[in-house]
């Protein structure tokens, strides 16, 4: 029995494979050729970043005029979950970039600056979701990579969320530097971790020569 794929249109022999859309679209049929696109798509949105825009383009240029709005709907579910994991991984580069422009140091001066003028001590925590604590313990107990990977990065989103919180409030105080830049992993309760980030804020100038 022929098969005509539900995104692009095209008649497949009997023989051929076909897929599900996706997961809540198991009736609608897709050739290999879409789902290919489709894979290729999912993927870059959530490890492959740099190609992310043009797979989910040639992805959605095979979608015919015509597929049914079951279809569009479908379609539309998978890009949008894919634009959401690309999104995060952007909004964590922005974090990143953001930290590492701002002057600061686990130490108390910058070679060549001088500070002026010293605002507060400051601190911002980030929590890290209940459950935490005992997937990481147990994740920790069998050491098998990925999952730990996951933890670990994580982790890092905290500190890094801790630390933009940080600069924020040291922005707000009219704060151009922070020093004594220290974290904390306070366990809250059985499950919850907090990652807490403090410093003092500081006003520095460039040292004269
Ligand atoms: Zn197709």
């Amino acid at each position: 029995m022929a098969i005509i794929c539900s995104i692009c249109g095209k008649k497949q022999s009997g023989f051929a494979s076909d897929y599900p859309l996706s997961s809540t679209h198991l009736q609608e049929r897709i050739c290999t050729d879409c789902e290919n696109r489709k894979q290729k798509c999912i993927v870059s949105s959530r490890s492959d970043f740099e190609k992310y825009k043009v797979c989910k383009e040639e992805f959605l240029s095979f979608v015919s005029e015509n597929v049914s709005s079951s279809v569009r709907s479908g379609i539309h579910q998978i890009v949008s979950e894919c634009d959401s994991h690309f999104q995060e991984h952007e909004n964590a580069v922005e974090l990143k970039n953001q930290i590492s422009n701002y002057m600061m140091t686990s130490g108390f001066n910058f070679e060549g600056w001088r500070i002026t003028k010293y605002i507060k001590v400051i601190s911002a925590e980030t929590v890290l979701g209940t459950g935490f604590a005992s997937e990481f313990s147990a994740s920790v107990a069998n050491l098998l990579g990925t999952e730990t990977d996951k933890f670990a990065k994580k982790f890092e989103q905290a500190k890094d969320s801790s630390l933009n919180k940080l600069i924020s409030k040291a922005v707000d105080l009219g704060a151009n530097a922070l020093i004594g830049v220290d974290f904390d992993y306070p366990l809250i309760y059985n499950n919850i971790i907090a990652v807490i980030a403090s410093a003092t804020a500081v006003v520095v100038e460039k040292a004269e020569e």
